[in-house]
């Protein structure tokens, strides 16, 4: 029977076992899906191969969506602490997600949405109030039908909405973590349902290779793989992440022991440079057998590969100039992917000016605490990034190395809470107003030059009153901003924010040497400054970092980077 059989045997059963709203119009096999498993551990690249692979689909011509099912019970990753979770990664609707998200929209250059990433805590909310609106007309509520038809009916809805060819679902996690296990549940019973020519498994697993042993082994993989079967689930593909190459004995006693054929057990070792993937994934002919499975393969043709070559030669350096070195001022600098979107808008300058640019982190508390001094700590840097934060700790510290630039024409690139810092270092030693500070870190402050907005205050009691996601700036002409965007008179940014330029100190600030280049359309909240008597100042109340693309960097970074490269 083949999956439309199935899915119209399943709309016409009244009773209610079965439980699967599906959307009106809906048909089996228009949309396929890739799920996306992993096994044996996690943090080896789960995210980078799936939006890899839907990259390598994409080169072919096929509409491709991406979903990432996460497993916490976080509504969104708004609350989530960088230092252990990594950045927070804002989309253009607003919606606050993890770092995997700003993978997939850097690697497919495209804007994703709440739709694309779906955390639990989100699926029990909409279950609970669901039940509380009475919508389940008195059945009590379970894992199994409700949880997982609510799963099904997401990537079906999204199918529906998007008419993608190919709608990839990454789980977060490793099969056997209690927390995905319904997940996993969920998308078996869509194969059962939509039939396994329109919905394929792959596993991404880890091949050890112990330094004791100096050798490849592929038993934990074996024991990773069967736990997935044991659940009902064969993958179609295994992608078998490695050190060094994978050896042929390996990829023999994988495809033994979990019945996928040689030629669909696929090799990734390591690679020096990420966006070389695609390419790698393309040789090794992991999207063909995707294809093939799905028997697309005919219409979706590779036609050479020189697409995905093209993208490999645009996002390498291949100069051996000395790098360019910028600081990072921030507080979570321990851990690199607190601030991985900042990272990667500066590796897309470098790949842009074909000049290589080296990060040293900077942590702001040291300078704060006085247990080093500012000169000691931005020694040997180009320039600097004061990147966005929540919170006082560090910001004295910040503000200190935002004057020690001011006052030796050091480039600054100021981003959010990097803006703020720029106009309370600027109103405490330029304007001359010893204690301005931001009332985020000085409620009483007597100058408050970063404060709440009154509009802000209001709803404040209520909660939710960030200002998130994409919104239009408007440029003023005749600015720095108006020439890197290529007069533009409004450019569409992300923000996540509470505080703003006070505007009763507007005046002030713009008569002693800082121009207010962005502003919100029709009101007046500042949004880029620059100081055009130095050599670099510049900063933004929004994130430029989370809208900068590997073929299109953000223009603030690229000036920034080509100011620095100045000597
Ligand atoms: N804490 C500051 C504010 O809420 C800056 C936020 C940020 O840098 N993302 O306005």
């Amino acid at each position: 029977m083949k999956g439309k059989d199935i899915l119209n045997e399943i709309s016409s059963t009244s009773s209610g076992e079965f439980y699967t709203p599906i959307p009106e119009g809906y048909k089996a096999g228009k949309t396929k899906y890739v799920i996306i498993t992993g096994s044996v551990m996690s943090g080896v690249g789960k995210g980078t191969i799936s939006s890899s692979l839907c990259k390598c689909l994409q080169d072919r011509g096929l509409k491709v969506e991406p979903i990432k099912l996460e497993a916490y019970l976080n509504v969104d990753s708004g609350t989530l602490n960088p230092y252990r979770h990594g950045e927070v990664f804002v989309l253009d609707d607003g919606y606050e997600t993890d770092l995997d998200l700003g993978t997939y929209e850097r690697m497919l250059d495209k804007n994703l949405t709440r739709d694309h990433f779906v955390t639990s805590g989100r699926i029990y909310q909409t279950i609970i109030e669901k039940e509380r609106a009475g919508k389940y007309l008195g059945r009590d509520v379970q894992f199994i039908p409700h949880v997982t038809g609510e799963i099904k009916s997401i990537v079906r809805n999204m199918a529906m909405k998007s008419k993608a060819d190919i709608i990839s679902i990454e789980i977060g996690g490793t099969v056997g973590d209690y927390e995905n296990m319904f997940a996993l549940e969920a998308l078996r019973e869509l194969q059962y349902e939509e039939g396994r020519e329109n919905v394929c498994f792959v596993n991404i697993t880890y091949i050890m290779e112990p330094k004791s042993l100096g050798e490849q082994k592929s038993k934990a993989a074996q024991l990773g793989i069967k736990r997935l079967i044991a659940m009902g689930i064969q993958p179609d593909i295994i992608v078998c992440r490695s050190q060094s190459k994978l050896k042929q004995n390996i990829r023999e006693k994988i495809s033994l022991n979990t019945n996928v054929p040689l030629d669909r057990v696929i090799g990734v070792h390591n690679v020096e440079n990420i966006y070389s993937l695609p390419l790698t994934l393309r040789e090794s002919g992991f999207d063909q057998r995707i294809l093939e499975i799905f028997e697309m393969d005919k219409k979706f043709k590779a036609n050479g590969n020189s697409g995905l070559k093209e993208w490999v030669k645009n996002t390498s350096v291949t100069s051996s100039k000395d790098p360019i070195v910028v600081g990072i001022a921030g507080k979570y600098t321990e851990g690199g992917d607190a601030y991985i979107s900042i990272l990667k808008a500066l590796e897309h300058c470098s790949f842009a000016l074909n000049h290589r640019v080296e990060v040293k982190w900077i942590e702001s508390t040291k300078i704060e605490k006085d247990q080093i001094k500012v000169d000691e700590a931005i020694k040997g840097v180009d320039g600097i990034i004061v990147p966005g934060g929540f919170g006082s700790r560090g910001v004295e510290g910040k503000i200190k190395v935002a004057q020690y630039c001011r006052e030796n024409n050091i480039p600054y690139l100021g981003l959010c809470l990097g803006f703020q810092i720029a106009l309370i270092e600027f109103a405490r030693n330029v304007l001359k107003l010893e204690d301005a500070n931001s009332t985020e870190f000085e409620p009483k402050a007597k100058h408050p030059v970063v404060d709440l907005l009154p509009e802000q205050m209001d709803i404040e009691g209520l909660g939710g009153n960030m200002r998130l996601g994409g919104r239009n700036v408007e440029v003023k002409e005749g600015t720095i901003a108006s020439r890197i965007f290529n007069k533009a008179k409004s450019v569409r940014r992300r923000f996540r924010h509470r505080f703003e330029c006070n505007p009763d100190y507007i005046k002030q600030f713009e008569e002693n040497g800082i121009v207010f280049s962005g502003k919100a359309p029709k009101q007046p909240i500042m949004q880029i400054l620059e100081v055009p008597s130095l050599k670099f100042l510049m900063a933004s109340q929004f994130h430029p970092e989370l809208t900068s693309r590997p073929r299109h960097p953000d223009e603030m970074f690229l000036e920034f980077v080509k100011n620095c490269a100045k000597k």
